[in-house]
């Protein structure tokens, strides 16, 4: 089969116009192929925790016309479009679970004010710092699986007001979120908590501040467990400094440092082994974060702040980064 001249040279120029614009979006898009500047940094350096990840693969950035070549055509620039053609780095293979602690009837811990009103409570902040880095880990390439994204009990019979009064409540709660990561086939587990204090005598605790980090190292992936647990300690202190905080550090603290004094060692639901009590332990590294006290004068403020909120929410994913690239803080 022949063609009309007349269209025999529409198409041609059809083609050349198709490989231009594929040009001109890679100029736009920028080099897709530039190394993310973390993997350097990071393993000269335990401390700098990387801030830049891969990014995810723009199909946009791919020109498409290549294909519609053909050896028929003269010399084009095709020979240039390859350099570019480089596809972008690959996202994170990982599945990150987001757990914000408590929910629903659950309200956590709670801050008052000096008439003794309710100010706000634990749950809704770990849910804002926890949405936070969901969007913060996605826009880095990674799979976000979150426990909660609203204010409501996770396991099934609690919703709508069921399993009220239950005495297990927080352990069939747990147990559903444990399941949740588990199903998801998690690689790693951060449940987000904030902590309190309140003085016997019922005082507000003002001037008690600090921040917790919880692992369990009886588990066979233990050191990991400690591992992460340093990386997210320290980022999240470093966030403190960058506003100027001096947070007081209360440690990287084994899960069963809660247990009450001169009674078995207690885990925690969401990190622990198995147990008579855990029916169903995580299987993933994870790290429980009590990253400052809604109680104390300060932190319970800074607590409220969006700036601090989208820094804390930087600080895990960073540690959750380094993690991942295998870094050892060496504590
Ligand atoms: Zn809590």
């Amino acid at each position: 089969m022949s063609w009309h001249p007349v269209i025999r040279r529409g198409a041609l120029l059809l083609l050349l116009y198709v490989v231009v614009l594929g040009l001109v979006a890679c100029a736009i898009e920028g080099n897709p192929g530039s190394t993310p500047v973390a993997q350097q940094e990071v393993s000269s350096n335990p401390h700098a925790l990387p801030s830049a990840t891969p990014t995810l693969d723009d199909p946009t950035s791919t020109p498409a016309p290549k294909a519609t070549l053909t050896p028929t055509l003269p010399p084009t620039p095709t020979a240039t479009i390859e350099p570019i053609a480089t596809p972008s780095p690959t996202p994170w293979p990982y599945v990150v679970v987001i757990d914000p602690g408590h929910g629903g009837r659950d309200l956590g811990a709670r801050r008052f004010n000096d008439e003794r009103r309710m100010e706000y409570h634990e749950s809704t902040v770990t849910l804002e710092v926890g949405l936070l880095l969901r969007d913060e880990l996605e826009s880095r390439g990674f799979q976000v699986v979150m426990t909660r994204e609203g204010d409501y009990e996770v396991a099934p019979e609690l919703r709508d007001g069921g399993g009220a009064g239950a005495a297990d409540f927080t352990l069939i709660e747990s147990q559903a979120r444990v399941d949740l990561a588990n199903a998801a086939g998690g690689d790693l587990l951060l449940s987000i908590h904030k902590n309190a204090f309140e003085y016997p005598d019922g005082r507000r605790g003002l001037d008690v501040g600090g921040i917790q980090t919880y692992y369990c190292a009886d588990r066979s992936f233990g050191d990991d467990n400690h591992r992460f647990a340093v990386l997210v300690h320290r980022a999240v202190m470093e966030a403190f400094l960058d506003f100027g905080y001096e947070i007081q550090d209360r440690g990287v603290l084994q899960d069963t440092y809660l247990s009450a004094p001169n009674s078995p060692r207690r885990y925690l639901i969401l990190l622990g082994p198995e147990s008579p009590r855990i029916v169903r332990p995580s299987q993933m590294p994870g790290v429980l974060s009590e990253p400052l006290f809604i109680t104390h004068e300060v932190e319970g403020q800074m607590a409220r702040d969006p700036e601090v909120l989208a820094r804390l929410a930087v600080a895990y994913a960073d540690a959750i980064g380094a993690f991942f690239l295998g870094v050892d803080p060496r504590e």
